[in-house]
């Protein structure tokens, strides 16, 4: 039976209840993770909990868990639902105080500390044949991209922007630079060269995003850390979106623009042959993620 943790507890999903008063749930105040994972085995979880740190640092929190304790959590609830592809959702927000003030003072309440897990299906091989189609949007968002912060409501509206035109993603544009989509990192290929914009508050430091430049490293494929100006995206060879849950994906069809000749082109298949093949060497035990 699935279990949720929440608060130092596990528990039936419909005994995992918040209060209303939760700043969770009044302000979004609070920041999430999601950890993938292949036959129980977490994929960088230990960058994942870094992040968590980082995000919880940006919003005044401190860690509520100790790692060995996330990673005890984590354990069991990929135990109760054993799968090939899984994903842990990690969310802490700053709690339930008696009152509503945006204000959170000295006196802040225990943190409300909730994980699950859940199955994730295969990826559909028709997206990896043909590829996918985003959107182009200016960024709406604020000047923290780089915290996870579950105040999501901007990439709600971004993916149902892409949903009502037949996209799967929308890509965000800054200052007429391209610089992540509203639920993923960018990459983009020209001339052989594997280019994605580099971490600041811009973007969210991505996890599939920093396995895939170590991967290009190891297999000695040319890649730069390097802002794309938004007018350059209809003409680059290759554009990737890369996520934990989507891992890295070709996108052919950018609003009106057909990208290279349409089809996912060859620096994606080899990258794509190397993130399978770690996932492959990570479920059989053979690296710790
Ligand atoms: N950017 C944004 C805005 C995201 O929400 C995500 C995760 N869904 C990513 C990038 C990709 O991050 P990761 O590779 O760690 O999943």
């Amino acid at each position: 039976m699935p279990e949720i943790f929440l608060n130092g507890r596990f528990v039936a999903p419909e005994q995992a209840t918040v209060s209303v008063m939760d700043r969770g749930f009044l302000f979004g105040d609070g920041v999430y993770e999601v950890i993938p994972a292949y036959h129980g085995r977490t994929l960088r979880a230990d960058e994942h909990l870094d992040r968590l740190d980082h995000s919880l640092a940006g919003i005044r929190m401190a860690n509520p868990l100790a790692r060995a304790d996330w990673a005890a959590v984590f354990e069991r609830l990929l135990a109760g639902i054993p799968a090939p592809r899984q994903a842990i959702y990690v969310q802490v927000t700053r709690g339930a105080p008696p009152v509503r003030d945006h204000r959170f003072g000295p006196e802040a309440p225990a943190p409300t500390v909730l994980a699950m897990a859940k199955t994730v299906p295969a990826r559909d091989p028709a997206l990896a044949e043909r590829g996918i189609a985003a959107i182009v949007r200016d960024d709406p968002r604020w000047k923290r991209c780089d915290l996870k912060v579950v105040s999501l409501v901007a990439a709600v509206l971004l993916q149902q922007d892409a949903a009502d035109a037949d996209a799967l993603e929308t890509i965000l544009v800054r200052d007429g630079l391209a610089v992540e989509a509203s639920t993923s990192n960018l990459f983009i290929v020209r001339d052989g060269c594997i280019l994605t914009p580099p971490k600041d508050w811009r973007l969210l430091p991505g996890i599939t995003r920093d396995l895939v430049l170590d991967l290009a490293r190891e297999a000695s494929l040319p890649f730069e850390e390097a802002d794309i100006p938004a007018e350059t995206l209809s003409q680059a060879d290759e554009v990737w979106i890369t996520s934990s849950t989507r891992e890295v994906m070709p996108v052919t069809r950018i609003d009106d623009s057909t990208i290279g000749d349409g089809r996912p082109g060859p620096v994606w298949r080899h990258i794509d042959g190397l993130y399978q093949a770690y996932k492959a060497r990570l479920a059989a035990g053979a690296t710790s993620g």
